[in-house]
């Protein structure tokens, strides 16, 4: 059978292992248009730090591609897909055909235009050639500005400072993190990051700001254009159902290219969700994906930082129950509906995390365990025990 992939990120590189581990003499070539061989995206931070150098960067080499029998062709640019004939044309390799066709092409940096901003001060961040010429810029330059508060600004600012450049992080929203935390958990994040000498603009605009370069962490935007020009369904991102395929036969997409139920995930454990599941519904071994959880956590000034599931619900019939200690720097919120723990901020104990997470993702009943929610993790252990054997 073979399989052509487009794109080697964490989506792409999972369906492949997948395929090659459960259909042995499958012929599978990963296209990218990257020059390099996959490499998790989260490292890119002690790249720019300046804590890791390229070498570092890649789990698998070109042995462990052979072994698995996974051909990658490297800066190989998808052009156009022919799904009536089951080919793809490339910018090096020309015409291949395929028996299966996955789309995992991810996403890209969305850059607003910046007024007062001179064009070449501004650099997106999302792949190794973004932050080589980041650096490459940066030199011994002294002032840096990261446009965006989000989860990616954050480690963007944290790995700025770390090269020795002052920081200001630029958020238009009126709290850091506003898709991850709640107004509370957001000013105690905000006060360590001052901590660190990383400034903290709220409601602000990148022009006030006088930096020698700007950082964009702005969102990103599926890739579809590659699905789109061929026909095939797309809003947000390629429209999937719950084997990932697209509306075509045999074409296939999953990670952050893909949209699921209304919804672009854009986060890695999707992206490996997706890319399994793919993977087997592309060798006709049916599975049914169903979503994935929303599960982010970063580290930042040595902190903790969870935010699973739903963390500021809208509508009827949501209950929240808080536990802080902000001398300790301890942050805990749990939402509850219908007698099940909807989602999750806790800030500062990586020790209950799993526990909790492990509580959404299976739906256990907390009704009786609500005293149980803010203990440790032997009490949440307790939980999750007594829901695995209801
Ligand atoms: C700095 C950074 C830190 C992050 N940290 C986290 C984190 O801590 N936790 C988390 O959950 N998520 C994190 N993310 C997000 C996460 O990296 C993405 O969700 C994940 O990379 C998605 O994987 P993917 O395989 O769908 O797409 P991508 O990783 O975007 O890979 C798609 C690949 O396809 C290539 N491509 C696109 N079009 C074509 C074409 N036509 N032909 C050939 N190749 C093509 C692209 O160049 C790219 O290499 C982070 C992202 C960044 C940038």
């Amino acid at each position: 059978m073979k399989i052509a992939i487009v794109g080697n990120g964490i989506a792409g590189v999972t369906a492949a292992k997948s395929i090659s581990e459960n259909l042995p003499g499958a012929e599978i070539t990963i296209f990218t248009d990257e020059e390099y061989n996959y490499y998790p995206r989260p490292l890119l931070d002690r790249l720019l730090s300046g804590s890791m150098d390229l070498n570092g960067m890649f789990p698998y080499n070109d042995e462990w591609y052979g072994k698995k029998g996974i051909r990658v062709s490297l800066g190989d640019r998808v052009t156009d897909i022919d799904t009536s004939s089951k080919k793809i044309n490339t910018s090096k390799s020309g015409a291949c055909g395929y028996d299966r066709l996955l789309l995992a092409t991810g996403a890209s940096p969305f850059v607003p235009p910046l007024e007062g901003v001179p064009a070449g001060k501004v650099f997106a961040y999302r792949n190794i050639a973004d932050v080589l010429r980041i650096r490459s810029f940066a030199g011994d330059k002294k002032k840096a500005a990261v446009i965006g508060g989000g989860l990616l600004g954050l480690e963007t600012a944290k790995a700025l400072a770390d090269r020795g450049m002052k920081v200001a992080v630029i958020e238009h929203n009126t709290r850091l993190l506003p898709r991850q935390l709640d107004e509370e958990g957001a000013s105690l994040i905000k006060s360590r990051i001052e901590e660190m000498n990383i400034e903290v603009l709220l409601g602000a605009a990148p022009e006030r700001v006088d930096a020698d370069l700007f950082v964009v962490s702005a969102g990103v935007r599926s890739n579809t254009g590659l699905a789109k020009a061929c026909g095939i369904g797309v809003q947000k991102g390629i429209l999937v159902d719950g084997g990932l395929r697209t509306d075509r036969p045999d074409v296939f997409a999953a990670g952050d290219c893909a949209e699921f139920n209304g919804t672009v995930y854009g986060i890695i454990p999707a992206a490996l969700e997706q890319g399994q599941a793919a993977a087997s519904n592309m060798i006709g071994r049916p599975v049914e994906y169903k979503g994935t959880t929303f599960q982010a956590t970063l580290k930042v000034a040595g902190i903790d930082v969870a935010s699973i599931g739903i963390v500021n619900p809208e509508g009827e019939g949501y209950e929240s129950i808080i536990r802080k200690d902000a001398a300790k720097g301890i942050y805990r919120k749990c939402v509850i509906k219908d007698g099940k723990l909807a989602g999750s901020i806790i800030i500062g104990e990586r020790s209950v995390v799993a526990s909790l997470a492990r509580i959404i993702r299976d739906k256990i009943d907390v009704s009786k365990g609500r005293d149980a929610l803010m203990g440790d993790d032997a009490a949440l252990s307790g939980i999750a025990m007594k829901g695995s054997t209801n």
